[in-house]
């Protein structure tokens, strides 16, 4: 018998991946937690049936989502990670020896602890001393946080769900105060091709874009996420990722990655033309 796992990307739409062996089934008092074993992706996780992670591809995703913030301002020494409990932004995070305090905090313990588990080659710096973990929601985290970030990461789920809250204007404008004065926010942004998915990402562009005077969006291939083409959101007090970037200090680090690199820091921000006219951002 063959076991498959299926994801409706659209009503009409499926995406699936044949699966060697379903790890971890459990439900947590915010979602369904799905972890399962592939002969393509290796070892995959889902969330309420969506796909999170799989061991092949989220080099991609965590390498966008932490270098290129990291890289346009090498001075960035407390971040503040809104979800991300399987520890792949954490991962690439600890990597920087400048960075001195990284809190994440995720509403599911639960997800912490199966990725703990199952998941290592993402969550193997969660016990990193600079890390904190906080269990609580990122929406009434930053409500009252007293703390000033240099860059807050926002790697949650989509805008549904217990994600909801954070892709609201009271969340974006909270994350605005718990910035410092060169504060970066760097969000996962949904995809642009696909009508459900691309009416949040311009949702959640306009509602950054009430807040910092510096909004732009970047982009990735992300084999796994629904039509493969995501998209980041960089939001920012004072630097331009393009202009601001100093590729030679960035370099120097001697940080290897699969994916980031500087050419294509520069170049992702390049974006199509559909999705420049989606998000209504001039030339
Ligand atoms: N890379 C993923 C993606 O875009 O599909 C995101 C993965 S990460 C596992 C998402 C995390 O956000 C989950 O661990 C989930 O528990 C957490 N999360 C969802 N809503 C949250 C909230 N309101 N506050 C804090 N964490 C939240």
């Amino acid at each position: 018998m063959e076991l498959w796992y299926t994801e409706e990307h659209t009503p009409s739409t499926r995406f699936s991946i044949k699966v060697k062996k379903q790890l971890f089934s459990e439900k947590s008092p915010f979602q369904q937690i799905d972890v399962f074993d592939s002969e393509e992706f290796g070892r995959f996780f889902t969330l309420d049936g969506l796909m999170m992670l799989t061991e092949k591809d989220e080099f991609i995703y965590h390498d966008m989502i932490v270098h290129v913030p990291m890289a346009t301002n090498p001075n960035i020494k407390r971040v503040l990670v809104i979800g991300g409990g399987d520890g792949g932004t954490v991962r690439e995070l600890t990597r920087y020896k400048t960075v001195e305090k990284i809190d994440m905090v995720d509403i599911d313990e639960l997800v912490v602890k199966t990725c703990m588990k199952l998941l290592p080659f993402t969550a193997c710096e969660l016990d990193d001393p600079r890390v904190t973990l906080h269990f609580e929601d990122g929406l009434k985290f930053v409500r009252t946080v007293e703390e000033k970030y240099d860059l807050i990461i926002v790697d949650s789920t989509d805008p549904f769900g217990p994600g909801e809250g954070l892709f609201t204007k009271e969340f974006y404008g909270n994350c605005f105060k718990a910035l410092g004065d060169d504060g970066i926010l760097v969000n996962q942004h949904e995809n642009p091709y696909y009508e459900s998915y691309s009416a949040a990402m311009k949702r959640a562009h306009q509602r950054i874009e009430d807040f910092f005077p510096i909004c732009r969006v970047y982009q990735a291939h992300i084999p796994t996420y629904p039509s493969g083409h995501w998209l980041f959101g960089f939001a920012s007090k004072k630097y331009d990722p393009v202009k601001d970037l100093d590729a030679a200090a960035w370099n120097a680090l001697g940080i290897e990655t699969k994916y980031y690199n500087t050419d294509l820091h520069a170049g992702c921000f390049m974006l199509p033309t559909y999705v420049k006219k989606a998000l209504a951002l001039k030339d």
